[in-house]
């Protein structure tokens, strides 16, 4: 046996074996479990099993929606091949041969509202049902998420944005040039030629879900994503479990502290550690940005505040401070747009206000240095910063 395969099925060696079967005293993939416990001879004592079944009711845990259909296709393969007692006895597979016995099947089907992860398309199709009205299927976040991960197996990056909440953001170059140059230099993402659902969970309001994969049958990828009125958008990808998902504040506050003490080796051991996991957060590439920022390494900290920027443009430290490190970097143009742009979402960010007064003044243009500087004393007459830069305009125009 070989080492690395340990936690895979016992059945099919393939897929992960992420639950425990009674039955085999090993470690099984849900796909398994599903072909196992359609017969009905699990034990009773496993959360699993499947006791009893109403035509195509199953009571039975499942850990993703596509785990439930998929028991309840195996389910529909047993009822349309053996005899129903419905149908006087006989198998709806034999009765479909003659058009009255599918017009018979269809107004029996038609009396019962199924639960809408019945796979009534399935069941259509395996009877040949032409005249059934199924309802079509609305996409679930499971497709969602399974229609994202391919257009990255697809290296479609472009396209793979589309699913992003902040999608409309993409419409600008800069911003999906630099999604499609984060996304394609991951190397697990840029490898990635297959993905296994494992789970799924949803939030009370079902308004959250957190969707677990398995990548090319080693990494766990889990998917968050959101409700934006009926859609389903990919907010972040975590190279993790799902349990792992609520502790990203916590290890955003342990960087934090230690940037705060200046302990930059062990900040840089930390930030490597957390943001291969939280890839796409905002907050790590905010302090990595500090962190390079701090070490004196300007190219870097640019690098990173602008993918902190990229991934929330409402960030209104990461921008301030990138478009300090611009400055420093000598795109004076560019820190003037930014710091704009922060200006016109919060017009009330003093210190941006004043450090775009600081680049007026540098290019001698007083009048607009001075018409920010006032407004900013305006909203706070102790803005000390501004203060010492309207003195300074003033007296120069003494002299
Ligand atoms: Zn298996």
């Amino acid at each position: 046996m070989s080492f690395f395969k340990k936690d895979r099925c016992k059945i099919c060696k393939e897929r992960r074996g992420h639950r425990f079967c009674l039955r085999l005293a090993n470690n099984i993939c849900w796909y398994d479990c599903n072909k196992l416990r359609i017969d009905l001879k699990c034990p009773e004592e496993c959360s699993y099993s499947l006791q009893q079944q109403d035509n195509f009711q199953l009571k039975t845990k499942a850990d993703s929606q596509m785990e439930y259909t998929d028991l309840l296709k195996k389910q529909i393969d047993k009822w349309i091949s053996s005899s129903q007692k419905v149908f006087n006895d006989q198998i709806p597979l034999q009765i479909i041969e003659t058009e009255n016995g599918k017009k018979k099947i269809i107004s029996f089907l038609n009396q019962f509202k199924a639960h809408p992860l019945v796979p009534l398309s399935y069941l259509k199709e395996r009877l040949s049902l032409d005249d059934l009205e199924v309802d079509s299927h609305v996409k679930s976040y499971e497709d969602i998420s399974m229609e994202f991960l391919t257009t990255i197996v697809l290296h479609e990056w472009e396209n793979s944005a589309n699913f992003l909440q902040n999608s409309t953001l993409y419409a600008n170059k800069e911003y999906l040039t630099n999604y499609i140059q984060r996304l394609s230099s991951n190397m697990i993402l840029a490898k990635m030629t297959e993905f296994d659902l494992i789970s799924s969970a949803s939030t009370k309001q079902n308004d959250q879900v957190l969707v677990h994969f398995e990548v090319n049958r080693k990494y766990d990828l889990t998917l968050n994503l959101i409700k934006i009125d009926t859609n389903w958008k990919v907010v972040s990808k975590i190279f993790s479990k799902p349990e792992i998902f609520n502790n990203e504040k916590e290890a955003i506050q342990q960087v934090a502290v230690l940037l705060s003490k200046n302990q930059l080796s062990n900040a840089y051991e930390l930030l490597k550690k957390y943001s291969e996991i939280y890839v796409d957060s905002a907050d790590f590439h905010y302090y990595w940005g500090l962190y390079y920022s701090f070490s004196k390494n300007n190219k870097k900290a640019e690098k990173h505040l602008f993918n902190a920027v990229e991934i929330d443009p409402d960030f209104t430290e990461a921008k301030g401070l990138y478009a300090t490190i611009l400055l420093q970097n000598n795109q004076s143009e560019r820190a003037k747009t930014i710091y704009l742009e922060i200006i016109k979402k919060n017009p009330k960010e003093l210190k941006s206000m004043n450090n775009l007064a600081s680049i007026y003044i540098e290019e001698g243009d007083k009048d607009k240095a001075r018409e920010l500087l006032e407004r900013c004393l305006k909203i706070n007459p102790n803005f000390m910063y501004a203060r010492k830069n309207l003195e300074k305009i003033n007296t120069e125009q003494i002299l």
